[in-house]
């Protein structure tokens, strides 16, 4: 524990970390709440999120199943792996059957679990992180230090030298700089790269596809250009179906990004022709942690929004969470602070203690997982249990004797409901005399309060009397979240306005809508305009004959050299503003995805209301993406920057010749 303190003392006194974390954690929870002003029934759909994903738990054999058998009906490759040591052997396997040398790898907390490109690289394996963040991690020779944004903890100053003195190019903070820098040093590794390897952010056990969202393109490259896929998937990251799947995604990216969709939200059901793919499904402790009192932790869908709502970890930044043995947590945080010790152990219990229990991760997940309840059990040493001892381990491990005396007294008090009652009105009446003095009140000088951060004002009534005397909020069985309280509802869109609002959405996400009646003159206009005499076209787009008469000619090939690519798009969505594009004869997935300008024809009819109404079109396809916007990251300092790996650029060109 000693030095666990002595690291967190470190990160608060550390300036430059203070500040780069206060960027990204402030703009996280604003741009949380203001998504999720669009889905006024979000209480609902928390509720109906948790309530799949304990069935999925309870009952995850019997969907593991039907996902394999849908998997090898679909010619992917599926390995079970029941720890760490094992799935690095599949994936050294593979690599070796392959011939492989070089892994473009997307960000994947599973393969930092068990510390994948460090066992590979033993082998000669050379990996190379492409997710920006995760890039200049990997430069620097650290771990991520948070799970959505894994270099939240630097600036920009130090992106500019870790850049001059890595890849040669002159000192700069200009952040579109780094990211072309990077875009470009990576741009290589993806079509030179043997194996592509990514993480899964949904197995769907009906049909056994895998999805995966990212925003920079990075996760599209690695599934789409290496002749061989692997993904690595936590078993326990399975929804039933694609309705599902439609109800998670209005949930996991409004949590992680506060954005309505990812950018690239893919659906892979089959390898791409000339492609080998390979699942790669580990337990490593997640049975146990199913049989345990920790069983709650797995309903987690990896958002990191318990991180961004935690006051201890946004003080602390991830890599100040530390096992006994000093080596950083795979998964820092209040979940990071549950499933660590839940998978590995002992080592890990001490990052319990980093929680003040105030209740904000609960309030901010989206899965309503009990995080303060799994902390607490966690510091009681409930870490520990295996399958067969599956009652709580009150041995208190990692706890000191006036810990576990607290502790015990408070379990007294908090399981009385009378004399908790009076414990609060005791505590309201001692805080209210205490109130008038607190400007000149200072606790020890580590802890800040009286110092850095000034205490909070008094709440005239303890929460039972609030909780009790406000009238039931509707669909959250009279619960509040205090993240979004007081967000505005909106009315989902009609029918009529739908084109208007796939534009106005698009448009605001830095995408381009043009109406046209003649998308094939449409277009010629837009490529004369850019001097583009070359394009990448999927069959029966645009008019081909009209094309060729005006000069432009086209491939159905991919090649990194064109500049424009032009693909159909099987609907647009006009809640989130994004296209459907589905493989298929030409190569669309890579006509939307390797030149730096995507062009997607859209017919005004194929616009639905939203994702769920759009899930058929995807059933059938063998691999599909919808596409929100250009490719975009915010990795550095969470400064916007447009154009990483994917197009720069989207243009959609909507036909209404027919929509009367
Ligand atoms: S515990 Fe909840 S808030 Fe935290 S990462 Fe998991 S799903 Fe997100």
């Amino acid at each position: 524990m000693g030095t666990f303190r002595k690291r967190i003392l470190e990160s608060i006194n550390n300036e430059t970390l203070q500040t780069a974390l206060d960027n990204n954690t402030e703009r996280r929870l604003k741009g949380r709440a203001a998504a999720f002003e669009s889905i006024p029934d979000w209480r609902e759909r928390r509720q109906r999120t948790h309530a799949i994903r304990a069935d999925v738990i309870d009952h995850l054999e019997a969907y593991l199943e039907n996902f394999i058998a849908r998997n090898e009906e679909n010619g992917v490759i599926v390995h079970r792996a029941q720890d760490a040591a094992e799935a690095i052997q599949i994936v050294l396997k593979i690599a070796s059957q392959t011939s492989a040398r070089l892994i473009a790898k997307s960000k994947s907390m599973v393969s930092e679990e068990i510390a994948l490109n460090h066992a590979l690289e033993a082998q000669g394996i050379n990996v190379v992180e492409t997710d920006l963040g995760e890039y200049i991690v990997q430069l620097r020779h650290e771990r991520p230090s948070h799970i959505i944004t894994p270099a939240a903890h630097l600036k920009k100053e130090q992106v500019g030298e870790l850049f001059h003195e890595k890849l040669g190019i002159p000192y700069t903070v200009d952040i579109p700089t780094l990211t072309a820098t990077a875009r470009k040093v990576l741009r290589e590794i993806f079509l030179t790269a043997d194996i592509g390897l990514s993480g899964v952010n949904f197995g769907v056990a009906e049909t056994g596809g895998v999805c995966i969202v990212t925003n920079e393109g990075n996760g599209r490259m690695v599934t789409t250009v290496p002749p061989v896929h692997i993904a690595l998937m936590g078993m326990e990251r399975i929804v039933p179906n694609f309705e599902d799947l439609a109800l998670v995604l209005s949930l996991l990216p409004r949590s992680a990004t506060g954005q309505k969709l990812t950018v690239y939200t893919q659906l892979l059901h089959k390898p791409l022709a000339n492609q080998q793919r390979h699942i790669v499904l580990l337990d490593n402790g997640r049975t146990r942690l199913k049989n345990s009192p920790l069983k709650e932790s797995l309903y987690c869908i990896r958002c990191g929004a318990c991180l961004n709502a935690c006051p201890v970890f946004r003080e602390l930044s991830g890599h100040a969470y530390i096992g006994r043995d000093l080596s950083i947590a795979p998964y820092p945080g209040p979940i990071g602070s549950v499933i660590s010790p839940g998978l590995l152990g002992e080592n890990y219990v001490q990052l319990a203690q980093a929680s003040s229990l105030c209740g904000a991760c609960k309030d901010a997940c989206p899965v309503d997982i009990d995080l303060p309840k799994l902390l607490t059990r966690v510091r009681a040493g409930a870490a520990s249990i295996d399958e067969n001892r599956p009652s709580l381990n009150h041995s208190g491990a990692g706890l000191s004797p006036s810990t576990k005396f607290g502790l015990k007294m408070f379990t007294r008090i908090a399981t009385h409901p009378g004399l908790f009652a009076a414990s609060q009105k005791l505590a309201a009446l001692t805080f209210s005399l205490f109130a008038p003095f607190s400007q000149w009140v200072r606790l020890p000088a580590f802890t800040g309060w009286g110092y850095s951060k000034d205490f909070p004002r008094f709440a005239g009534k303890t929460f039972r009397e609030q909780y009790t005397s406000r009238p039931a909020l509707s669909g959250s069985a009279g619960r509040s979240d205090s993240a979004f309280a007081g967000t505005p509802a909106k009315s989902p869109a009609s029918p009529v306005n739908r084109l208007d609002q796939f534009f106005s959405e698009l448009g605001a996400l830095n995408g381009n809508v043009v109406s046209t009646r003649t998308p094939t003159r449409s277009v010629i206009e837009f490529l004369q305009a850019r001097g583009v005499d070359r394009i990448h076209l999927e069959p029966n787009t645009l008019d081909e004959e009209l094309l060729t008469r005006s000069g432009i000619s086209f491939t159905h090939q991919p090649d990194p050299s064109i500049l424009v690519g032009v693909t159909n798009a099987l609907c647009g969505l006009a809640d989130t503003g994004s296209v459907l594009i589905a493989d298929g004869v030409g190569h669309p997935l890579e006509a939307s995805l390797l030149p730096e300008v995507h062009i997607a024809i859209l017919r005004a009819s194929q616009i639905l209301p939203s994702l769920p109404d759009a899930m058929h079109l995807v059933r059938g396809t063998s691999a599909a993406v919808f596409i929100t916007g250009p490719s975009r990251t915010a990795d550095i300092e969470m400064t916007l920057t447009i154009g990483v790996h994917g197009p720069k650029e989207i243009h959609v060109f909507v036909d209404d010749s027919n929509s009367g």
